[in-house]
C-alpha cells in the first residue's frame, strides 16, 4: 500500500516536471535530473546518433554521470568502433554490460542461433536474455534512468514525454531529446565534432544488433530496417515498450 502510494506520489511529480520541462533544452532537463538523482540515476546508451549526443553533453555537464552500454554479443563491428572512439575523446568509463552465458547457451541449444527469424516469440525471448535482462543488471539501483528516445523515431514513441514513468521498471525515465527532429540531432553532431556509428552513413538511421537490423531505403521510416520482418508495431525490444504496453502519465 505504502509502495502504491508512493508511486502515486512520483507520478504527480512528473506530471509537474513534464509541464515545466516541456519546451526546456536537453541540457536543462539533463542538469536538473542529474542534480537530482545523483548517483541513482543512469543513461543508457546504446551508441546511436541520439546516444552520442546525450553522451556529449553529460560529458560537459558532469565527469560523473555514470554511462552505460548494452552488448548483446551480435553488435556490428562499427559499435564497437564507436564506443571505443567515445571512450577516447571524452576520457568516459562507459560501463558495458553483457549477458548471462548460460542463459545464452540455454536459448541457442533449444532455438538456434538466428531464432528471432522464425516468430515474434523468439525475438523477443533472445532480447529479454540479451537485453532487457542485463538492462536489468545495470539499473539496478538506480530510481531513475535517461535515454535517447524522440517522438519522430517510431510509432511506438509518438507520446515519448521530456520525463516519464517508466511501469516496467518501476523508476522515472528521462528523454531530453524527446521533441529534437532527426535533423536537429544531426547538425548537433557535426557541429560538435561527435563520433558516431559509420553505418548512419551507409543507411542505418537506426542501429541494433546485425543480424536484426538492415538499412534503410530513403523516405522510409527510421526505424524501418529493424526486425524488418514484423509488423511495425511489434518492433520494440523490451526496453521501451510501446504506448500499449507502457501505462504512461
Ligand atoms: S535485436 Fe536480434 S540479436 Fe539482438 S537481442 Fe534482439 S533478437 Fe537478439
Amino acid at each position: 500500500m505504502r509502495k502504491t502510494m508512493k508511486k502515486e506520489e512520483i507520478k504527480k511529480q512528473i506530471e509537474a516536471w513534464v509541464r515545466e520541462f516541456k519546451k526546456a533544452s536537453p541540457e536543462t532537463i539533463l542538469n536538473f535530473f542529474l542534480d537530482h538523482y545523483g548517483k541513482e540515476i543512469a543513461f543508457a546508451s546504446s551508441l546511436g546518433a541520439e546516444d552520442q549526443v546525450i553522451t556529449h553533453m553529460l560529458a560537459a555537464i558532469s565527469r560523473d554521470a555514470r554511462i552505460f552500454t548494452l552488448d548483446t554479443g551480435r553488435l556490428f563491428p562499427e559499435t564497437c568502433e564507436v564506443l571505443e572512439k567515445t571512450r577516447k575523446k571524452y576520457g568516459l568509463e562507459i560501463e558495458v554490460y553483457f549477458p548471462d552465458y548460460r542463459e545464452v547457451e540455454k536459448m541457442v541449444r533449444e532455438r538456434g542461433i538466428n531464432l528471432f527469424y522464425r516468430s515474434v516469440e523468439n525475438r523477443k525471448l533472445c532480447c529479454h536474455i540479451r537485453k532487457t535482462l542485463p538492462l536489468l543488471r545495470a539499473l539496478e539501483g538506480c530510481r531513475a534512468w535517461i535515454t535517447g528516445l524522440r517522438r519522430e523515431q517510431a510509432v511506438t514513441r509518438i507520446s515519448v514525454m521530456p520525463v516519464e514513468w517508466d511501469e516496467k521498471h518501476e523508476i522515472v525515465k528521462v528523454n531530453p531529446l524527446f521533441g529534437w527532429s532527426e535533423k536537429q540531432v544531426w547538425d548537433y553532431i557535426r557541429e560538435h565534432d561527435i563520433p558516431y556509428n559509420a553505418l548512419h552513413d551507409r543507411g542505418f538511421p537506426s542501429i541494433g544488433c546485425q543480424p536484426c537490423t538492415r538499412a534503410v531505403q530513403p523516405g522510409e521510416d527510421v526505424r524501418a530496417g529493424r526486425w524488418w520482418w514484423e509488423q511495425p508495431e511489434n518492433r520494440e525490444c523490451g526496453l521501451h515498450p510501446g504506448k500499449k504496453e507502457n501505462g504512461k502519465i
